[in-house]
């Protein structure tokens, strides 16, 4: 480009056209340059992200939030994340707004890419599409590229099928479509009732690329319309819906969320902010569910004294902790008696006890929380582990820890083992120390 420094330092010509003070001039200018070339890093760096930022911007305006009408692509998150996003947008991250900008490239190149085979032709990108369930509520998206399909060598070569095309980049390939996804193509299949879709993951690690075919599922229909109509109403109402997350004890969904904070999901509602709490690890100081392993190794005709990891056969294994985390052994549990008096000592000591266990399932719950109450204590909360939580021990309950004292004081932790103890302990004191520190600066 002529006048770009790149002419100036490589193009003699340019330099020997200028005249004696100009050129003086100019390359005191190059050499300032040169002197900090960090300005022009910085510069191009800058440039990047104030491209991308607009470029956002504008697509944004194309979203701004209309009540009654919700997105697609959102519809099979948390109902009260979606509710926070339309209510109060946060603007993107540096690494949101790049891995924007990455998902538009990619979408260009296979879009560009598909057209040049000559197999299937592109006939629209960004094609607007509503689902509409009443006058007052829909939703609203757009198909990332309609494909015309036509099988050459059919009886009848003449027909032609279209088929929404939704493509989604990720950090490697999926072992199968991700419910969200999944929700939005059904969205324009069912909108548009094309018989099916294609939902295409690109890996930006790898490069490798999967396509799933999606049908177009009528049941779908009245999923989505009952979940728009629970946001809808809630919003009507200017209100908020649940919590549906936490509620569903998807945790992972609530560590990730960007509202986290504002949603504040580890609140326990028996529970009142700022409250000193002592949580007991239930299996080690509490509970032993020693009575209900052999119980369900004896129900299996298995010694009771054998060690579950000790079963060879896999199936056998399997349903051996189905019986074991089946509600109705855990009355077998007994009573760990000095487990019960530190109970009573911590709520004399004004502490609410709440329980953890990282060995029972939340199936386990209402069970626990019945048999616990028939053996004289009364916990205000129990953690289980979720479904699909494949924590450690230890990282389960330091998480849990961390978050409780996000809203209480963790006064006191009770666990058999020493080392889990110490470490919740520690963990929790160093939150307390960063925060007062914190707090200090401010
Ligand atoms: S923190 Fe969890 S419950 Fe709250 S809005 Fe986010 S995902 Fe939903």
């Amino acid at each position: 480009m002529a006048g770009s420094l790149d002419n100036f330092l490589h193009d003699p010509t340019d330099v020997g056209a200028l005249g004696e003070e100009e050129r003086k001039e100019f390359e005191e200018w190059v050499s300032k340059i040169l002197s900090n070339p960090e300005t022009i890093s910085s510069m191009v760096e800058k440039a990047l992200h104030d491209g991308m930022q607009s470029e956002w911007e504008e697509d944004s305006l194309g979203h701004k939030f209309k009540l009654g009408s919700y997105y697609p692509s959102l519809i099979e998150r948390c109902l009260r994340l979606q509710a926070y996003s339309y209510l109060y947008p946060e603007p993107p991250s540096k690494e949101e707004l790049a891995i924007f900008r990455e998902g538009s490239a990619i979408h260009e190149i296979i879009a560009l890419s598909l057209r040049r085979s000559g197999l299937v032709s592109v006939e629209g990108s960004e094609v607007v599409v509503d689902l509409v369930f009443n006058e007052e509520a829909k939703l609203h998206g757009r198909i990332d590229d309609l494909l015309l399909i036509r099988l050459s060598g059919e009886s009848n070569s003449n027909f032609k099928l279209f088929v929404p095309l939704e493509i989604k980049s990720a950090q490697s390939l999926p072992d199968e479509p991700k419910p969200s996804h999944y929700y939005q193509l059904s969205t324009y299949l069912l909108a548009k009732k094309f018989p099916m879709g294609v939902l295409l993951y690109w890996a930006k690690r790898g490069g490798g690329v999967k396509a799933y075919p999606i049908s177009r599922d009528d049941v779908m229909y009245s999923v989505l319309r009952e979940r728009v109509f629970e946001l809808h109403e809630a919003l009507k109402r200017n209100d908020f819906p649940q919590k549906e997350a936490a509620l569903n004890h998807d945790y992972f969904q609530c560590e990730h969320c960007g509202y986290l904070e504002r949603c504040n999901p580890f609140l326990i509602n028996s529970v009142s902010h700022g409250s000193k709490i002592a949580l007991f690890d239930i299996d080690s100081t509490l509970l032993d569910p020693l009575p209900r392993r052999k119980a369900a190794l004896r129900e299996l005709g298995l010694p009771s004294t054998m060690r579950p990891s000790d079963i060879d056969n896999e199936e056998t294994r399997e349903t051996f902790w189905d019986l074991f985390n089946s509600p109705k052994f855990v009355e077998l549990d007994t009573l760990i008696e000095q487990g019960r008096a530190k109970v009573y000592e911590q709520i004399e000591l004004g502490r609410v006890p709440v329980g953890i266990s990282s060995s029972r399932h939340d199936v386990l719950v209402e069970a626990t929380r019945a048999r616990l109450a028939n053996l004289g204590i009364s916990l205000a909360n129990l953690i289980l582990r979720e479904n699909g939580n494949y924590d450690t021990d230890l990282r389960f309950k330091l998480k849990w820890a961390l978050r409780l004292e996000t809203n209480y004081t963790v006064s006191e932790y009770f666990d058999r083992d020493a080392t889990t103890c110490s470490m919740v302990l520690k963990s929790i004191s160093e939150v307390r120390e960063k925060k007062s520190a914190k707090a200090g600066k401010a």
